[in-house]
This record gives structure tokens, sequence and C-alpha cells, in this order.
């Protein structure tokens, strides 16, 4: 089937590459020539797992193309949407790219083709958008995506689920994506068909249910740390009843990236929006828990230090949203580097894909490509990725890059993903949210503090 995707950036790309993989004729389009000329070279513009050999292997078989001309859509029987939905100033979803990515997209729209969005948008999109689609004898459905980031591929060849969207009567729009997704459903990958509102309400429901989960064991944390509990213990106990589940529930610095946060905020706007916030109150202390994780973690890391950020040299393992990805969109990791600067700290830090997105953003953190680099002479290590190599670090080996003496050696773990007994036997002060850390020089523990 000839496929277009409009939009490669996180989504697209992938989506595109893998629609090739399942044997698809597919064009891949962006606005941004860069970016199109990179994925043409088969070169991802972004770090991703197995996208490299996945780009390569459309490429090399010829079914696979990008390009920044719309008119190259043209011929195509289903089209993607995959463009983004930032965020506005008032939380809103910016529906800008959406709205331009369709307007182009009539100029080449051919009777009987099928328009179908994956990118995350606000519930009545469809309905607002529709009656321009078919004024051009199209249809317009609906597919949310559900990917995550250092997971793409093999999350969109091998979903958890794949969810229709599409208004009454329209037979055929599921037969279409049907075809378009045959190997997967022949590999038992489960479908729903759903009217449009469902399908969009499903990806932000998603969202909303693991940003909750997530804030939910960092406000246990904070309760942890009051008085002197485990965290980590306290979700492993929770963990093991299958209603509650263990995944998700790891306490830290939160959730960032290009998604979740935006995401929640945007489906806030609409609660108001529609008349029914009333009952997402609880999103906004959701949202609210979790950026106070970046100022706790500030707080901890002060009273680690004896209650003065000022010219103290603090080293930052990790500076990605998550580990496998080198995004740094809301990336709490960042957010605690840039507030950690303005205190005074002289903040040096490192991640192993991340330096490059991160100085685009903040040009003005001093970066370091290894860990070594980063650490020497550090009065803290602060861990805010948990990229396996910085899980796997030696203590030891790192106190001796770090050169100080041992008890004066600080370990913040911002992501409860390091083991305290080993590091405290390599002779470290470890420090974590929600879990017993070890008392601050001036003899307070960080519970106290706060
Ligand atoms: P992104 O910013 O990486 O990519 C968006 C791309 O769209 C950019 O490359 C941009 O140049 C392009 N674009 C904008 N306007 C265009 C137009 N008119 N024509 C062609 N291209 C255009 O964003 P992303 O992370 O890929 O997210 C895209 C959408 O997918 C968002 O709605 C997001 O919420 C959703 N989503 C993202 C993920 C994820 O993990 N990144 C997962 C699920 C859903």
């Amino acid at each position: 089937m000839r496929i277009s995707v409009i939009g490669c950036g996180y989504l697209g790309a992938v989506h595109a590459a893998a629609m090739a993989e399942l044997g698809h004729d597919v064009v891949g389009i962006d606005v941004d020539p860069l970016k199109v000329d990179s994925l043409a070279q088969g070169i991802a513009p972004f770090f991703e797992p197995e996208l490299p050999e996945l780009l390569a292997r459309g490429l090399d078989a010829g079914n696979l193309t990008f390009s920044s001309s719309m008119a190259e859509a043209r011929g195509a029987t289903v089209h993607f949407i995959a463009v983004g939905t930032p965020q506005r100033a008032d939380g809103s979803s910016n529906l800008s790219y959406v709205d331009a990515a369709v307007d182009q997209l009539l100029t080449v729209l051919a009777a009987g083709d099928v328009v179908v969005g994956k990118s995350t948008v606000p519930v009545g999109t469809v309905a607002a958008l529709a009656p321009r689609i078919e004024a051009a004898g199209a249809t317009l459905i609906w597919n949310p995506e559900f990917l995550r980031e250092g997971h793409a591929v093999r999350d969109t060849l091998a979903p958890d689920r794949l969810v229709y969207g599409i208004g009454a009567g329209d037979n055929r729009s599921a037969d279409v994506l049907d075809d378009v997704y045959a190997a997967l459903l022949e590999a038992g990958v489960p479908r729903m068909v759903t009217d449009p509102a469902t399908a969009e309400l499903v990806k932000v429901a998603a969202n909303a249910f693991l940003a909750t989960k997530i804030s939910f064991i960092n406000a246990m944390a904070d309760i942890a740390d009051a008085v002197g509990a485990d965290v980590g213990q306290l979700a492993d106990a929770i963990g093991q009843d299958p209603r509650i589940g263990r995944r998700f529930l790891n306490a830290g610095l939160g959730f960032g990236g290009g998604c979740l946060p935006k995401d929640i905020r945007g489906f806030i706007a609409r609660a108001d929006e529609l008349g029914v916030g009333a009952s997402f109150g609880f999103l906004r202390e959701v949202d609210a828990i979790n950026l106070r994780r970046r100022e706790r973690l500030v707080e901890v890391t002060r009273a680690a230090l004896g209650g003065d950020l000022v010219g103290r040299r603090i080293a930052i393992l990790g500076l990605a949203f998550k580990p496998g990805s080198d995004d740094v969109r809301d990336s709490p990791a960042l957010d605690v580097a840039t507030r950690l600067r303005a205190e005074g700290a002289h903040v040096v830090a490192t991640d192993p894909q991340a330096i490059e997105t991160s100085r685009r953003l903040v040009p003005e953190l001093e970066y370091r490509s290894n860990v070594a680099a980063t650490v020497t002479g550090a009065d803290a290590v602060l861990v805010l990725t948990e990229w396996p190599e910085f899980v796997e670090l030696d203590p030891a080996v790192l106190g001796r890059i770090v050169g100080r003496h041992l008890g004066e050696q600080i370990v913040i773990d911002g992501r409860n993903c390091l083991d305290p007994a080993l590091w405290r036997d390599g002779g470290w002060r470890y420090y974590a949210l929600g879990r017993i850390s070890d008392p601050a020089p001036a003899g307070m523990n960080v519970a106290q503090l706060a």
C-alpha cells in the first residue's frame, strides 16, 4: 500500500520506517529540510535504538523515501498525521501544526483516501477537522500512538494494542487500516474500534493514569522522608498486589519529556473547556507534585553539601528525560542542572546521548563527554537519569576518580536506581528521595530540613 507519514519527528520517523518494514511503499514528509536530508541518508536525526537499522533496510529496499514536499504524498491512499502538538502558554494543546498539515494535505488528497491521525490531540479534534477532509471525498480517523521513546521501534512493530477511532457507519476505513497493520494483527496484537472521541481520550487517559501513578509514589516518598521510611520497599510491597502492580511506581525525580507533562496539561485545559474541570483537579496536583521533585532534589543537594551551593562543584550524570533517549524536552535532569547553576553551583554534566540536545537548550552549562571528566573533583555526584552505565558504576572506582577523602564523597540518587549499601560500603554518603539518607554535615537529616 502507498502510505504517507506527515511529520517525521520521534513518532513519525519511526512510524514511516516501521510501515516500510511491513512492506508498504512509504514517503515521510517533514517541513524541516535538515531532518528530511538526514533521514534520506539513513541518519536518524535523534537517538532511538534500532531506528538506524530500520531506516537502512527501507532505504536500501527502495520502499522508503523522505521529502519536504507535500506533493510527494499524492497517490498515497493512507496519510498518517504525526506532527507535533506542543503546549501553549496556557497549558492547552497547540493544534496549529495539525491544522497546517491538514491544509497542505488537502492540496493532494484524492477521493477515497484515508487520513489517519496519530498525534496526541484534545478530544473533539476529529469532529472539528473531519468536515474539511470529507469535503475532499476522503475520511478522517484517529489511531493514537502509545510508543515509548527508547523502545519506539518495537512498540510500533509489536504494540500492546491498536485503537481505531472511526466515525459511525465508516466500515471501509477499518478495513483499510487492517490492511496497513495486517502483519501486526496476524501476530495477535489486540485491536479495538471505537468512536473518534473515545480514541482521542484513550491516549490522554493512559498518560494521565501513568502520571498519576508516578506522582502517587512520589507523594509517598515525601512522607517516607518525613518519618524515615523507605519508599522503595513500600513500592515493592504494594506492587505485589496485582491490582496495583509494581511498574511506574519508582519514586524519584518524576516524569518529563515531550509527552506526559504537556498531555496532562492539555487534558486539564480541555476538561475545563468542556465544563468538567472540577473532576480533574487531581491532575493539577499530579503535575504540581511532579514539579516539586525538582526543587526537592535541589534542597537535598544543598542539605547534603552543608546548606550552601555557591561555588560547589556538582557532577550531573544524566540529562535525558529517561534512559534510551536523547530527548530533553521538559527533562527533570536538565531542569535540576539549570536550577543548581542558578544557585551558584559549578555544574558539570554528562549523558551518553543527550549532550547535544541539552546544549541546544541550555548552552551555558558545562558539558563533558565522559563520566571521569565530569566527576573529577566533584563535591557531589548526582545521578539524574538511570542509564545502565550509571547504575552499574563501581562506587570504589568512581571514588578514586572524584579524588575526595572517604566520607567526603557524596552521591545523590535522583532516580532511586543505585544500591545504597554498595555505595556506603564504597565510602560514599548516600542521599535519595524517599529513602533513608545519610545525615547532612550539619547533623540534620534531609527529612528534618524539609
Ligand atoms: P517532534 O517534534 O519530534 O516531531 C514533529 C515533527 O512534525 C517535526 O519534525 C516537525 O518539523 C514536523 N512538522 C510540523 N509541522 C509539519 C507540517 N505541516 N508538515 C510536515 N511536518 C511537520 O514530535 P513527536 O515527539 O514526534 O510527537 C509528535 C506527536 O506524537 C505529538 O502529538 C506527540 O504528543 C505524539 N506522540 C509522541 C510520542 C513520543 O514518544 N515522542 C509518543 C506518542 C505520541
